[in-house]
């Protein structure tokens, strides 16, 4: 059965590769469209798969993807245009550079976001020229058979995007097969780590975006109402389970009082369903109990939530808060994914930077103070993908800037220029301007060693009249010798 997915694959690959750029972004407008027009069924259904509040669906699955197609339907014929680049030594030669198709490309995606994380990559596998093979998690099915559907309703051609159900096995199965040219996966780092082991035996290019442990710190001059609200969004948001969630706050001594008073407050005015939504995956509320047990074990203390409950038959987990917590918990070392949010204590900045990295995640992280100066210096020192200050999470939204993580948070970056780049191989073709025969060429003589020496002091004198000199010399040499 996957030979037959690969051949129709390829099939569509001979005919979807033949297009332009702006050709290829004139038929995913389509899509635009039928999106744009079916914005609340499609909510509606991201709601019922994941059990997160209808609001979450629009803000952070549909409206992103309406923008990624607004954006790069418009933008990718720029970023994909080929490009000639000035040699500045050889200049007698010139340089193309193009931005070509991998063929297949495998789309593996999770449960957490099941629309706009696949389609952010489809998109832009897509206009770089590519066909798509979709392995989405069999958790959010009904999700995946409306992407299904929607691509059949649009004007992208058959077989160009192809979405195969199954499980982990069947993502087993395609990430191993030689007839996959790229793989784009987004999920937990130990999958990540599966996967990359079987790429690498067809040495099939990967970019992973992975898990994370995000952190964020307060300084002592935060806007104290502001960073409460944003902490709490960000933590709670999608119940927690997003990469991106902050799992981890370390907040500087003077502030800590007020703002766990503050953290508290606000997380009581939360109602599960409204505002924090279901546990996707029931199987996750053990690893939430474990975590919560050896934390309060090691001397934390829960200020609210910490219970499971069940409404209409889904489970929910109410938004936790914890106070005393310490860098050799679980819950502040491992991947919680849930609405968890354990508070530290830090004296200094030297301090919580180091802290902060020693964790071996690095997706995101956010500083929260009124010094945009000092955050900024912080966030170069800080090992993660993206950094943000007085604001958290939302950055996957963006379709301008890259997504994606340090360390064990993944390889690569989806989104952005560099994301719609990641999809293509770069082929760089070069020419004559000149018909000179190069001076390296066969024969080795006296005279190819006098351009040697020549080039050599072009590149190597330490001034620019130096290299000047040298340069026409070199000419000289070369020309008319
Ligand atoms: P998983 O790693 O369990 O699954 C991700 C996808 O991989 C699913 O489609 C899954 O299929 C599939 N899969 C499972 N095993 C294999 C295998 N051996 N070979 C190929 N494919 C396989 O992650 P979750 O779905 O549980 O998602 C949560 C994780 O994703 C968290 O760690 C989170 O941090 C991370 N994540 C990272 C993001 C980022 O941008 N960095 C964004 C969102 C989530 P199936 O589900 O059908 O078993």
């Amino acid at each position: 059965m996957l030979d037959e997915i690969f051949q129709r694959s390829e099939d569509a690959f001979h005919h979807w590769k033949t297009f332009r750029v702006s050709q290829r972004a004139e038929i995913l407008k389509s899509l635009h469209q039928i999106v744009y027009k079916e914005k609340d069924q499609i909510s509606e259904v991201i709601s019922n798969a994941t059990g997160k509040p209808k609001i979450e669906a629009l803000t952070s699955e549909v409206i992103p993807v309406l923008d990624l197609l607004l954006y790069f339907t418009k933008k990718a014929p720029r970023i994909l245009k080929e490009k000639t680049r000035p040699l500045h030594l050889l200049m007698q030669k010139k340089s193309i550079i193009s931005y070509e198709p991998y063929g297949t490309v495998l789309i593996v995606s999770p449960w957490n976001y099941p629309l706009s994380i696949p389609m952010g990559d489809i998109v832009l596998a897509l206009l770089a020229g590519n066909v798509v093979l979709l392995k989405p998690s069999e958790v959010t099915e009904p999700v995946s058979q409306l992407i299904q559907d929607l691509f059949s309703r649009s004007d992208v051609p058959k077989d160009v995007v192809q979405v195969i159900f199954g499980g982990g096995d069947v993502g087993q199965k395609l990430v191993s097969s030689e007839r996959i040219h790229k793989i784009s996966f987004t999920g937990s780092t130990a999958t990540g780590q599966k996967i990359l082991e079987a790429a690498a035996k067809n040495i099939t290019p990967s970019t992973m975006e992975l898990g994370g442990k995000d952190a964020a710190i307060v300084l002592k001059d935060a806007p104290l109402q502001k960073t409460i609200e944003g902490i709490v969004w960000g933590a709670f948001m999608n119940a927690g389970q997003t990469c991106a969630s902050i799992q981890r706050v370390y907040v500087q001594r003077d502030s800590v009082q007020r703002f766990v008073e503050g953290v508290v407050a606000q997380t009581q005015t939360l109602k599960l369903e409204t505002d924090v939504g279901a546990i996707t995956l029931p199987q996750q509320l053990e690893r939430y109990e474990s975590q919560l047990e050896d934390a309060v074990r090691k001397g934390a203390k829960i200020l609210c939530g910490g219970q499971k409950e069940e409404r209409n038959g889904r489970p929910f987990f109410q938004p936790t808060v914890l106070v005393n917590c310490t860098d050799d918990m679980e819950i502040v070392k491992t991947e919680t994914f849930g609405p968890m949010l354990p508070i530290l204590m830090f004296d200094t900045e030297e301090e919580v930077i180091g802290r902060v990295n020693r964790s071996p995640y690095g997706l995101c992280a956010s500083i929260w103070t009124k010094n945009k100066t000092k955050a900024i210096q912080m966030a170069h020192q800080i090992q993660a993908g993206t950094v943000t200050i007085n604001d958290a999470v939302f950055t996957h939204a963006l379709c301008e800037t890259p997504w994606g993580g340090t360390k064990k948070s993944g390889i690569g970056r989806a989104h952005g220029e560099e994301g719609l780049k990641s999809f293509c191989q770069v082929k760089h073709i070069n020419y004559d301007r000149i018909g000179l025969k190069p001076f390296w060429w066969y024969p080795y003589t006296r005279q190819s060693l006098d351009i040697a020496g020549e080039l050599a002091d072009m590149v190597g004198k330490p001034t620019a009249w130096g290299r000047f000199k040298a340069m026409l010399r070199f000419l000289v040499v070369y020309l008319f010798k």
